[in-house]
């Protein structure tokens, strides 16, 4: 797991929400490859236990926390144990999500609570039990800087029909974060959002078939992969103290 030019993260602790797939899975390996402990959070514990067994035979540290990020004690918990078993919190790295997309017009309300539950108000508890810890860490020499990321979508930035739902949750990943930064930055928090295009993973699989055939909303000829994004975040929690990545908009070449 190391090599000489690896280990800009050693001695710092990341927990990842939504570490069992896609974007989430490769960030949490990714920043473990650069020396940050990793706290791996979501439902599926079988995914992350065989994550987490892949890092530690790389010789990283990594603990499994079965967390719905949508129940508020749950989430605290996972910060919780974050600090209690791993010893600090660095890094939050915000990016449990779901994506349901169809019109708005007779959608099934179910559908509209599970966006805004997890892609929202899960990130809103994360945020709010993760801060006190953010800023202990911050105020350490030598790093002098924690880092949350906030995971958002390009439709985070540009509304579109049959996204209207995830839209409303995901512009206000945007807004918030970026209210956030401006109370701790001061404090040496860096608040960051990135704002990806379609990335292979499973998020898309979650919307009903019938409204995926007559959407067809997203094709491109190459999705970004989700070891892409996972580089976005490592390049944003290694910059020096001094210089904060506010806002990373990703789209794949061939997006429009
Ligand atoms: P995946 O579906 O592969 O991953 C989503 C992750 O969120 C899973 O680990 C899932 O874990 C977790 N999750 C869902 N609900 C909950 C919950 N209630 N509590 C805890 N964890 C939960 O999709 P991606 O990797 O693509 O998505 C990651 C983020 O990236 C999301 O926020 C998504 O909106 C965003 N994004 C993705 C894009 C794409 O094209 N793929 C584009 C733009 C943004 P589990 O089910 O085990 O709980």
């Amino acid at each position: 797991m190391r090599d000489p030019m690896k280990g800009r993260l050693d001695g710092t602790v990341a927990l990842v929400t939504g570490a069992s797939s896609g974007i989430g899975a490769a960030t949490a390996l990714a920043l473990a490859a650069e020396g940050a402990a990793v706290a791996l959070a979501a439902r599926r514990t079988d995914r992350m236990e065989e994550l987490a067994a892949g890092i530690r035979e790389r010789g990283g540290t990594a603990l499994v926390l079965e967390a719905d990020v949508t129940d508020e004690p749950q989430a605290t918990a996972a910060v919780e144990r974050t600090v209690r078993e791993l010893g600090r919190l660095d890094t939050l790295v915000n990016n449990a999500g779901v994506m349901l997309l169809g019109p708005v017009e007779d959608a099934p309300l179910e559908e509209w609570r599970r966006m805004v539950d997890v892609n929202a108000l899960g990130l809103l508890y994360c945020a709010r039990a993760a801060l006190p810890h953010l800023l202990r860490a911050a105020s350490e020499r030598p790093r002098r800087v924690a880092d949350m990321v906030n995971v958002s979508s390009v439709l985070g930035r540009v509304p579109r029909k049959g996204a209207a739902v995830y839209n409303l949750a995901k512009h206000g990943v945007v807004a918030f974060s970026d209210a956030l930064r401006q109370e701790v930055s001061e404090r040496h928090i860096r608040v960051s959002v990135i704002e990806p295009g379609a990335v292979a993973t499973e998020l898309s699989s979650h919307t009903r078939p019938e409204v995926r055939e007559a959407m067809q909303p997203f094709t491109f000829a190459l999705p970004m992969e989700p070891e892409d994004i996972a580089d976005a975040v490592v390049y944003i929690v290694t910059r020096p103290w001094r210089m904060a990545v506010n806002e990373m908009l990703i789209r794949p070449t061939e997006m429009v």
